[in-house]
């Protein structure tokens, strides 16, 4: 930065940069990549190391804006877009840019009151023992049906909701919901299966986070070890020391910690080891071409063998062929999720694959088709591996469907 230039914080992560005399864009886009790459190196705090990443957006007098009000706005929309992109870079604001706001605040309202008008829902799916065959959870993913009647998957709602703190008050409904849903199955006679929760890094670093689980466990009477928080890489590598303290706070529980899309952060294996984690979860992005991709089959090999070795259960996330879940069970994974077996499902379409084989739901007027190979082999399964579900909608029984067990 030159003597003439200004920083100043704003509130929050918020800075502002005034850069005057500039000759053109090449100048301030050369501020920008020489921010972001200072920006990223790591930071030792405490003798940890931490990463932190920004999201610039740029407005230039006159031609964005004339006054103050109208380039900080211009220069937040331009940085939202940034966020919206997957962070970590820089944006010049353009007139196209302009529409933007309209539509993420029409978004957000809608979003704010996506709770009280109980337009969001769980759907859930099963994880599989790879050994067994037996369900041994699920794992609660969020809906949200929209005023507009369209069902929206998390990706296109869960930032907007991360960014305005909103996944706070939407993470603590998920947890109660989750809860609440999986005694609901008890008490229809289901067995007790693990549920899965997954958290944001807004949550994460809530102080009333475990004030949160403790309120959901004791409201749904859900014992604690059934539960299953699942937190990412980023999240725990972040502030390594709080994160060690929320986890064992969790842990001290008798709750569960997985770490979710395992591989695609930066994670330090000597930092694993100070977390209480008891499940790790290859993300799919490995298990995709784990069929013909020999270096994703090393990196599966290697997450599973250390994994094994630290004494976690390994899962692989995103399995759709028998090829892929072959190679899982030679190579020791200990679990599977992924749309070979199920896709997230309703609650009824869970309660359908949980029933017992003998309580038949009267939805289910046709038996599952079992194949005689699979069924000698894993008879503890019949029924559950044939059965897959459209998202949405009820369980249907496919006969043109791979089994889900080869
Ligand atoms: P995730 O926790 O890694 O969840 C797995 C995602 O992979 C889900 O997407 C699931 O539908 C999808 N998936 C599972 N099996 C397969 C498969 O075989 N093939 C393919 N192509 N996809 C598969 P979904 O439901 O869209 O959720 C996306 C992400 O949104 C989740 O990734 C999680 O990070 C986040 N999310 C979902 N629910 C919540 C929530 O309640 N709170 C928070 N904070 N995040 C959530
Ligand atoms: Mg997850
Ligand atoms: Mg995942």
């Amino acid at each position: 930065m030159r003597a003439c230039d200004v920083v100043a914080r704003l509130g929050g992560d918020e800075f502002v940069l005034i850069l005057e005399d500039v000759s053109g864009r090449e100048d301030v886009e050369g501020v920008a990549r020489d921010l972001l790459r200072i920006l990223s190196e790591p930071i030792q705090l405490s003798g940890h190391e931490c990463n932190v990443t920004a999201s610039l957006g740029v407005a230039i007098y006159p031609a964005d804006g004339t006054d103050i009000q109208t380039l900080t706005a211009n220069a937040d929309t331009a940085m939202y877009l940034v966020k919206g992109d997957g962070k970590d870079g820089f944006r010049f604001f353009t007139r196209d840019t302009r529409t933007q706001p309209i539509e993420r605040l029409t978004m957000e309202t809608n979003l704010r009151h996506a709770l009280e008008r109980n337009e969001l829902l769980l759907h859930y799916q099963p994880k599989i023992d790879l050994n067994t065959g037996e369900i041994t959870g699920v794992e609660a993913l969020l809906r949200w049906r929209a005023p507009d009647g369209a069902m929206l998957p998390p990706c296109q709602f869960i930032p907007l909701a991360e960014e305005t703190g909103l996944i706070v008050p939407i993470g603590l409904w998920v947890l109660r919901e989750a809860c609440a849903q999986n005694m609901i199955w008890q008490r229809q006679g289901m067995r007790p299966v693990s549920m899965a929760v997954n958290l944001s890094p807004r949550q994460f670093v809530d102080e009333r986070l475990l004030h949160d689980i403790d309120a959901a466990l004791a409201i749904s009477g859900m014992p604690p070890n059934l539960l299953q928080l699942e937190v990412t890489e980023s999240m725990v590598m972040q502030n390594v020391a709080r994160a060690v303290r929320v986890l064992d706070g969790i842990e001290g529980r008798g709750i569960h910690i997985a770490i979710d899309d395992f591989g695609t952060g930066h994670s330090s294996m000597s930092l694993m080891k100070q977390f209480p984690i008891d499940t790790i979860k290859i993300d799919r992005s490995f298990v995709r071409d784990l069929a013909e991709d020999m270096e994703d089959q090393a990196i599966a090999q290697a997450i599973i063998s250390m994994g094994k070795a630290l004494g976690m259960t390994v899962v692989a996330e995103g399995v759709e062929t028998i090829e892929q879940q072959a190679f899982l069970r030679r190579h020791g994974c200990d679990e599977m999720q992924g749309y070979l077996f199920s896709k997230p499902l309703p609650p009824g379409g869970i309660a359908d694959l949980l029933r017992p084989p003998h309580a038949a739901s009267p939805r289910c007027s046709r038996a599952p088709r079992v194949n005689p190979k699979q069924q000698s082999l894993r008879s503890t399964s019949e029924g559950r591996g044939t059965s897959l579900g459209a998202e949405g909608g009820d369980v249907t029984f496919s006969s043109d469907k791979p089994p889900a067990f080869g």
